[in-house]
């Protein structure tokens, strides 16, 4: 079942026939998250307002590439969650307010300076793969690999990163993964949650001539990649011939799509699987003119911006992360006018978290 550990070989065999629906209750978006809903003078005052407080709190903004358009628009940084963090924690603003989710707010309260205030917009905002995690589960197998290491990936909470020994955001997954298969010789591997960044693992693996029985799996997957099937892209390269597909190594039509690859179907050229910032710097850089993005669709924003000559095709429009789109323009102005949220860890937790986070910004 989901959030259970296998064998990579098995954990790939059972891929497709797991439940990997959310463990937890998905909210709705609220009406506000799409501009369309706020009025040209809500929208004035509130930016207005957002510039105010940030110069009278001594505030930096960051919000991830999945925000509703609008709070990109009032960012001082917009990334990914490895480029957040880097943001984050280089700063020496005085209040750090992330539009992100509830992982990527505890990534800085962790490595906060004792002067500074972590602040999230929603406490709506969590993951659905981070929810997966299951950290009992993780200790179970720590005890029966005593010589194990555990690389999780960014999408978990603090109690998971305290009990992982390396840390990896989809820009650095294959980094981190190949520095382990190198400096760790021999030692069993867990991955976790993501069973499809797994199988991408997995292939690492293959490449680098290692045995695949030292690499074990957690059966977890965030609900909106999971929902990018290999029907979608299918669908969409029909629809559009000649098109580039750019493909998140979390969605559900990786491993079809690798295979693919593989067998000579599609040149791999024209089937590119890259981390969320990866994505905007090859639609910038590929030579085609239309490209199929397969992401939740927020990342199509810092896609237009940085090619506005090409024409974006989403692989599934309704790839939305509802987590995401809790935070809205209101809400960073609420945030950043009564100081709320403010994100706290655990001292215990952060103290044992920092590690694998500090590995996860240097391994890049
Ligand atoms: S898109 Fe998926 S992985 Fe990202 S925050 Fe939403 S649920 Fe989590």
């Amino acid at each position: 079942m989901a959030g259970d550990i296998f064998p990579a070989r098995e954990a790939i065999a059972l891929m497709d026939e797991v439940d990997l629906s959310p463990p937890i209750e998905v909210p709705l978006i609220p009406a506000s998250a799409f501009p369309e809903n706020i009025s040209r003078e809500e929208r004035e005052f509130l930016r207005a307002e957002i510039a105010r407080l940030k110069k009278e709190r001594n505030a930096l903004i960051l919000a991830h590439n999945y925000m509703p358009p609008d709070v990109q628009d009032v960012a001082d940084a917009i990334g990914d969650s490895l480029y957040l963090a880097q943001q984050g924690t280089a700063s020496d603003a005085d209040v750090l307010c992330e539009a992100a989710v509830l992982f990527m707010n505890q990534i800085l309260a962790i490595m906060a300076r004792p002067h500074q205030k972590v602040l999230a917009p929603s406490l709506e905002a969590l993951c659905s793969l981070a929810a997966h995690a299951d950290v009992n589960k993780i200790r179970a197998w720590k005890r029966e690999h005593s010589d194990g290491v555990v690389i999780s990936y960014v999408n978990t909470y603090v109690d998971v990163k305290a009990e992982s020994d390396y840390c990896c955001a989809s820009a650095n997954s294959a980094k981190v993964i190949k520095y382990v298969i190198e400096h760790e010789p021999g030692r069993p591997i867990l991955f976790l949650p993501d069973v499809y960044l797994g199988f991408y693992a997995a292939k690492l693996l293959e490449k680098m001539g290692e045995p695949l029985d030292r690499l074990f799996l957690m059966m977890g997957a965030c609900h909106v990649h999971d929902r990018i099937k290999p029907h979608h892209v299918e669908e969409q390269r029909r629809l559009h011939p000649g098109a580039a597909a750019v493909i998140h190594p979390e969605c559900g039509c990786t491993s079809a799509c690798m295979r693919q690859i593989a067998s000579g179907m599609v040149p791999e050229e024209m089937m590119q699987f890259r981390s969320t910032q990866g994505m905007i710097k090859f639609v910038r850089e590929t030579p085609e003119q239309t490209v199929i993005v397969a992401t939740e669709i927020g990342n199509i924003h810092p896609m237009s911006k940085a090619a506005p000559e090409k024409k974006l095709i989403p692989a599934n429009p309704e790839a939305v992360c509802a987590f995401m789109k809790q935070n809205t323009l209101r809400g960073v102005y609420e945030s950043l006018r009564d100081l709320k949220y403010e994100i706290t860890v655990d001292r215990d937790l952060a103290e044992r978290a920092r590690k694998p986070i500090e590995r996860m910004l240097s391994i890049v």
